[in-house]
């Protein structure tokens, strides 16, 4: 069996889904490893580190052909899609909430088609949780563009020249982005808030060091998964209200609110923004999702009255090596998971719990999927 591994440069996406380092892990346990020729290029890696790792050299667009599965990190586009054989096993990130027409055309091309992000938060699967991995880094990104963009430095600095504060950073919504965002600008000095609907965060808050901001919503909670559940508009209304403040007191604001399956919530408006001091710097990091920021831009610096937004879409993107490495052992995890070395094939059985998560379509069908 081959899998294949695509770039994915001409759509902006600088991750790869294969690293030189994991070739060698799929040979040991019986499967060849096909690789676009150029797809590490812009990380420094030469097609010679792939070649060299075992890896079979392809020209692009004939990577399909000539495997039974192929990774990447973005779904395919619609030209990609009616090139992939029926039968193929296709394995990248894939929305199935909002990719439903794209889903329909794999499904009906005959593709088999797992999503990444589907993957069980549970700790049986966190080795292949590549929402987890790239969160982590997304998280570390925000904070270091934000510390680029500010005016201030982040530590304290007790100087000939006087004493510098600490930056205050507020950090709303702390899933495994939020928490990385937290532990970074710990490392770097700031004094740090947080913020999340679901209360059992305010431990891990605490435990790096950093203060949990008390705002009484009424009852908010988790669902099975862990995910936050979705606040009501009067909720809503009073989690901004209590989070003016705190904003108008901070010097960077790092926004990570998410809420499974649906659109970001709207936490920080335009009036809030208004009685930020100037010189704050906000990133959105669900600019992708709907924004948790009002007037925040994908991909765009907004200037607010003195306040900087913003709003980069794919921030583990910017560190592709380490983004790329984590994401190939994910996949790599995954593909391990199910290969019968014995039949030399994927088995996706029905009632695994992972598949019954992850598959999006199997023999021509959709396989239908709706949040809690
Ligand atoms: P996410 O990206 O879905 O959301 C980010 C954070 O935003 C969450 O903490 C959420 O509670 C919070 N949020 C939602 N609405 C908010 C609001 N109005 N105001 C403030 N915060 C708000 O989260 P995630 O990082 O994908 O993590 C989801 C869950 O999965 C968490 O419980 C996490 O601990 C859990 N998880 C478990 C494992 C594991 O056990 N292996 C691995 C990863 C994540």
């Amino acid at each position: 069996m081959k899998i294949g591994f695509v770039s994915e440069r001409r759509f902006g996406e600088p991750r790869i889904a294969v690293m030189p380092s994991m070739i060698d892990r799929y040979r040991r346990i019986g499967i060849e490893v096909v690789v676009e020729r150029g797809i590490g290029e812009h990380m420094g890696l030469a097609d010679g580190a792939f070649q060299e790792a075992g890896a079979e050299p392809a020209d692009p667009g004939t990577v399909p052909e000539v495997c039974q599965v192929l990774a990447r990190l973005r779904a395919p586009s619609d030209e990609e899609i009616s090139a992939i054989p029926a039968g193929t096993l296709h394995i990248s990130f894939l929305d199935p909430f909002s990719e439903t027409e794209r889903i329909a055309r794999m499904a009906a091309q005959g593709i088999t088609a797992v999503s990444m992000q589907m993957i069980p938060r549970s700790t049986y699967a966190q080795k292949m949780d590549a929402l987890s991995s790239q969160a982590n880094l997304g998280g570390y990104v925000a904070v270091i563009l934000g510390a680029a963009r500010s005016a201030r430095i982040m530590p304290m600095m007790t100087t000939p020249a006087g004493t510098i504060k600490p930056m205050a950073v507020l950090v709303i919504g702390v899933g495994v982005a939020g928490l990385q965002a937290i532990a970074t600008a710990r490392r770097l000095g700031a004094r740090v808030s947080a913020f999340d609907t679901r209360p059992v965060v305010e431990e891990q808050v605490k435990s790096l060091g950093a203060k949990f901001v008390k705002i009484d919503i009424g009852e908010t909670g988790q669902t099975q998964d862990g995910y936050a559940k979705e606040l009501t508009p009067e909720q809503l209304r009073m989690q901004r209200e209590g989070m003016t403040k705190v904003c108008a007191q901070s010097d960077m604001i790092i926004t990570t609110a998410q809420v499974f399956g649906r659109p970001a919530p709207r936490i920080i408006t335009a009036d809030m923004v208004a009685a930020m001091r100037p010189g704050t710097v906000v990133v959105d990091m669900a600019v992708e999702s709907g924004g948790n920021v009002e007037g925040s831009r994908k991909d765009a610096e907004v200037d607010e009255k003195g306040v900087i937004i913003l709003g980069h879409a794919n921030l583990p993107g910017r560190v592709p090596v380490d983004a790329s490495t984590m994401y190939a052992m994910n996949v790599f995890h995954l593909v391990q998971e199910f290969w019968d070395a014995d039949a030399k094939t994927i088995r996706l059985d029905a009632g695994n719990k992972i598949i019954e998560a992850c598959l999006a379509t199997r023999d021509g069908a959709v396989l239908s999927k709706r949040p809690e």
